[in-house]
């Protein structure tokens, strides 16, 4: 029997490549539900799976925000389960804090983190139910460290993270394992697809030059971090291939050793300011000097 996986957000990136490729699965060992939002924005999926076996794959309008849209969604599984739920959805926001409005911010945390916990608590019964399941998320290392100017997309994270090592130990109870995937940063759209303060922002005119100086510097160093150490979209779908043939998949994969060390200085200096400094100097050092060389 296929093993039933349903994911959110397969319109483009992380989601649409692990839809293809459980899709695509040698041994069609899945039926795979690709969700997106916007059903007008299938054509990519579409082209990707269409060699693959028809049964193994389904796409499914779903807005991750949209409580009814999550509800109906669980009505139009055949199988009446979801074996491997992967909750991928997600968005960005950068910039200096004062530049966020209200709406902004609360979107974001309506995908983030609400429509996270949407999806989980539509699927959880039936898991509980059957004393069985996965669910998987799409995290990052910005969920387990402060990220500057990614103060909003960090609290997020961080609340994701919080919620899922929550569930996690009751859910053992149930035979049903919570997998944090820990991204650094990957080459998808999402820089494009985030919504990022840029210098033409009037509120940015209003922001003190401290701070659009260190802004400025930040998105020099995110640029050459993204050029430097961005991971294909392959390297991280390994990852999530890991967590789902665990026989006891782990509560975190890490899909790369990159931010170990700031991650651990974290955990081995818990007052905190070690991490602050060492964050600032990784951030914030490199491009000075760059711009002291030209
Ligand atoms: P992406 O922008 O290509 O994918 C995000 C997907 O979420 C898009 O398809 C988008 O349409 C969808 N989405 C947004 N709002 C939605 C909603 N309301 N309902 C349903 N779907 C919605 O970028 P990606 O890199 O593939 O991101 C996937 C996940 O990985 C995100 O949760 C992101 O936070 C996380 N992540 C990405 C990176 C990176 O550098 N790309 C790093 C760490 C973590």
């Amino acid at each position: 029997e296929k093993r039933v996986v349903l994911i959110t957000g397969c319109s483009s990136g992380i989601g649409l490549g692990l839809a293809v490729l459980l899709a695509s699965d040698t041994c069609q060992r899945f039926k795979v539900y690709a969700t997106m939002r916007d059903l007008s924005k299938k054509e990519n999926l579409m082209e990707c799976v269409k060699d693959c076996h028809a049964d193994t794959f389904e796409i499914l309008q779903m807005d991750v925000t949209d409580q009814q849209s999550v509800v109906s969604t669980t009505k139009k599984i055949k199988e009446q389960r979801v074996d491997i739920l992967v909750c991928n959805a997600g968005v960005g926001l950068m910039g200096p804090l004062e530049c966020h409005s209200y709406e902004s911010m609360k979107k974001l945390f309506d995908v983030n983190l609400f429509g996270t916990i949407s999806t989980i608590q539509a699927f959880l019964p039936g898991m509980k139910q059957r004393k069985s399941g996965r669910v998987i998320i799409s995290s990052s290392v910005g969920g387990l460290q402060g990220i500057p100017f990614n103060d909003i997309y960090c609290a997020s994270k961080f609340a994701v993270e919080g919620l899922c090592e929550s569930l996690a130990i009751a859910l053992q109870h149930f035979n049903i394992h919570v997998s944090l995937i820990e991204c650094g940063p990957v080459s998808t759209n999402f820089m494009n697809n985030l919504h990022s303060v840029d210098t033409s922002d009037s509120c940015l005119q209003e922001v003190d030059s401290d701070t659009r100086l260190l802004y400025d510097q930040y998105l020099q160093h995110c640029q050459s971090i993204f050029q430097d150490v961005a991971q294909d979209t392959e390297e991280i779908l390994q990852v999530f291939l890991e967590a789902i043939e665990a026989p006891t998949p782990s509560l975190r994969y890490f899909t790369t050793q990159f931010f170990m060390p700031l991650i651990k200085l974290k955990l081995s200096c818990a007052g905190g300011s070690e991490y602050v400094r060492a964050m600032h100097k990784f951030v914030f050092s490199g491009t000075k000097q760059k711009e002291e060389e030209k």
